[in-house]
């Protein structure tokens, strides 16, 4: 068995490598190509001996190498792209690109489906599988920086808001985020960072214990319990007027803004009280409301309300003086929304 090699630190890959022979600034020059490059085929590490390059490829695997790409979606607009990935054990993963006029950010699943159970999301249609590794999470980033590596960029935002509850994963994710951050590899600020929960509360303390500023999204959808209990089951354990505490606390304990995620359901929770309510909850908090028409899945039968209805209830946000946003709409036409591509693919399988 050839050991991956992919999502160890640069120690770890010295140990590994010198254990084979090979001699320790080799290590370095190895992570250079993997993480500041992007480069997997150790074929194409142009500064190593031919020697290494046999004694790599005998011993060593790379995951991005072991991943294999099953779909990938271009949006028409060319500004979203989104890869369904086959993991090595023949699970498989969404990840999504978004290209802004800021830089490049990656939505990455944080588990193989997902056991929250929201009525209106496709990831967890069948539950979770599995956690992915921190080193699975990582790969995702990093298989569109290959993408990325002709226009001479690289992801500058990781979202962790595909299929999945990150808090759940909590380590790998941690993991993951902390390996993005070395200097060494993607540099990347934990302000660039965002984990979004459906309102898991040990979670939510123990980000905060973390005191890294990594941003926080909690998934809201509804502020009466009875109808966020029958959306979001996680209601009954965590209920929400808590999760806005714990999240609260979270703010004012790294001074980050809270985002709230509000989707947009037909007559379901886009009421004008719904509006007064919502403002009524975070008034005075440090947050903001990101609203997201829903994506509609077909499976579960829920509509997206008219845009009059979504401005009616934005401008109530608004004159409550919170600062809401509606969501721009990217890859509405690649099945964008958690789980939508996966559900899809394992659905067309079925009927092969
Ligand atoms: N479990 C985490 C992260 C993954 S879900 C969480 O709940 O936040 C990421 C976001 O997509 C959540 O806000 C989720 O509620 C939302 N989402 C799921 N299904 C959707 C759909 N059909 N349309 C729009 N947003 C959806």
């Amino acid at each position: 068995m050839k050991q991956d090699i992919f999502g160890l630190t640069i120690e770890e890959l010295q140990a590994a490598l010198t254990a084979k022979g090979m001699k320790t600034f080799r290590a370095k020059q190895v992570f250079q190509w993997l993480y500041q490059k992007s480069v997997f085929d150790f074929s194409a590490m142009r500064n190593l001996s031919k020697a290494d390059i046999a004694l790599l490829e005998e011993n060593f695997t790379v995951l991005p190498r072991r991943i294999a790409v099953l779909r990938e979606q271009n949006s028409s607009d060319g500004l979203t792209s989104k890869l369904l990935l086959g993991l090595p054990d023949g699970n498989s993963v969404e990840t999504v690109l978004m290209r802004h006029d800021y830089g490049c950010s990656v939505c990455v699943s944080s588990q193989v489906g997902c056991d929250m159970h929201c009525a209106f999301c496709a990831s967890g249609l069948n539950g979770a599988v599995r956690n992915l590794s921190a080193a699975e999470i990582i790969a995702q980033v990093y298989l569109f920086n290959e993408r990325l590596r002709g226009e001479n960029t690289m992801v500058s935002r990781v979202v962790v808001m595909g299929s999945g509850e990150p808090m759940l994963n909590f380590d790998a994710v941690i993991g993951a985020l902390d390996f993005l951050h070395r200097e060494d590899t993607c540099l990347m600020s934990y302000r660039n960072m965002t984990i979004s929960t459906c309102g898991i509360i040990p979670g939510i303390r123990r980000l905060a214990e973390q005191g890294k500023p990594i941003n926080l999204a909690v998934s809201l959808h509804a502020v009466r319990s009875e109808l966020r209990t029958s959306l979001m089951p996680v209601n009954k354990g965590f209920p929400f007027a808590d999760v806005i505490t714990a999240a609260e606390a979270y703010s004012e304990a790294g001074g980050r803004q809270v985002t709230y995620e509000y989707i947009l359901l037909k007559d379901k929770n886009d009421s004008v009280q719904d509006a007064e309510l919502l403002s009524n909850y975070l008034r005075f908090k440090h947050a903001s409301v990101n609203l997201i028409p829903a994506n509609p899945v077909p499976e579960q039968g829920f509509e997206r309300p008219s845009r009059q209805r979504v401005e009616r209830f934005l401008k109530i946000l608004q004159k409550n003086r919170i600062n809401a946003t509606v969501r721009k709409e990217m890859g509405k036409d690649i099945d964008a929304a958690c789980g939508q591509l996966r559900a899809k693919f394992a659905k067309e399988q079925e009927h092969k």
